[in-house]
């Protein structure tokens, strides 16, 4: 197959777009898809400074890297969620990433939060799903970092396929708050959140991975332990099959989604404002934001069993 934009030979063939493109046409493919959605979405504007989440992971990494190509201010943030040595290799790759790059880089872990607020733990302290356990405490510290380092947008590397499965989980039990709050931007409802956009929703895991290899990026190819329980991959097999069999199926299914039928859903997102978490201090729908709710869950569980003499 020859590159659809220069005729030489193509190294990469995409199904879904029926194109085929030479390594330097595919890079400049795909930053142009990053920065038509940016600026159709009106994701970051030109003095932003963008916080970016990290994983280790292609997507967040390749993310990190078009956004710099792109001229962006950056700063990237890696959270610690205390997952062994997938943990440890993946912080070791967010490291090299940075340095080799010098660029400015936040780390946290849930260790140095307190006892017992790794995600394994945390998990069987609350007896939640791994997963539950994670989104809740990252969704938190993203938030937290965001707003203590003034950072204008929070970016975080979803691309097409986690958000075709996430929209094909909401569809299927009819999610109507959740469904209303799945967007590419999602502008602040408080004023200690910041603007959240996801600049690769439309580019697929695919697509991420062959610019991740083109460019270089040594990311952790291993996935997180508790992904394969998680529902998620259920969502993506079933995606895949549509996709096999017709290719663009789930950019269609997400971009028509987005641009015609979750406007819909605006007057279900239409919420009262959040108060104040009485102990954080950050955007809470309760007394306590999510975050703050599980810390209690666990320290009562640690009183319990301590009380019952089986720590020690
Ligand atoms: S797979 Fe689940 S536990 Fe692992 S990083 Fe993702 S959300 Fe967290
Ligand atoms: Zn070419
Ligand atoms: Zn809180």
């Amino acid at each position: 197959m020859k590159c659809t934009r220069c005729k030489a030979k193509a190294e990469v063939h995409l199904r879904a777009h029926n194109a085929g493109f030479c390594r330097p046409c595919y890079l400049e493919y795909f930053r142009r898809q990053v920065e038509r959605t940016i600026a159709r979405e009106r994701m970051i504007g030109a003095d932003d400074h963008v916080l970016v989440a990290v994983s280790g992971g292609k997507d967040s990494l390749a993310l990190w890297d078009v956004l710099v190509g792109l001229g962006y201010r950056t700063t990237g943030l890696y959270l610690g969620l205390g997952i062994g040595e997938y943990s440890d290799r993946s912080h070791e790759k967010v490291e090299t990433f940075a340095a080799a790059r010098s660029l400015p880089l936040e780390v946290r872990t849930l260790a140095e939060q307190g006892a017992g607020l790794a995600v394994p733990d945390v998990a069987a302290a609350t007896r939640r799903a791994p997963c539950a356990a994670c989104g809740a405490m990252k969704r938190h510290f993203f938030d937290a970092a965001a707003h203590e380092g003034r950072f204008d947008v929070l970016a975080t590397g979803h691309n097409l396929d986690d958000e075709a499965a996430r929209l094909l989980g909401n569809v299927l039990r009819w999610q109507r708050d959740h469904l209303a709050r799945q967007r590419p931007v999602l502008e602040p409802s408080h004023p200690k959140f910041v603007r959240k956009v996801k600049p690769l929703y439309l580019l697929s895991e695919y697509e991420t991975a062959v610019y991740a290899f083109m460019r270089g990026i040594d990311y952790i190819v291993e996935e997180c332990p508790n992904a394969e329980g998680a529902t998620q991959l259920v969502y993506k097999d079933a995606l895949d099959r549509l996709e096999a069999a017709s290719p663009g199926t789930k950019r269609a299914f997400v971009k028509e989604y987005v641009r015609t039928i979750r406007p819909v859903f605006d007057t279900a997102a239409a919420r009262d404002a959040p108060g104040e978490c009485e102990a954080c201090g950050m955007p809470a729908f309760g007394v306590l934001c999510s975050f703050c709710s599980l810390v209690r869950e666990v320290e009562h569980k640690r009183a319990r069993r301590a009380a019952a003499g089986l720590d020690a």
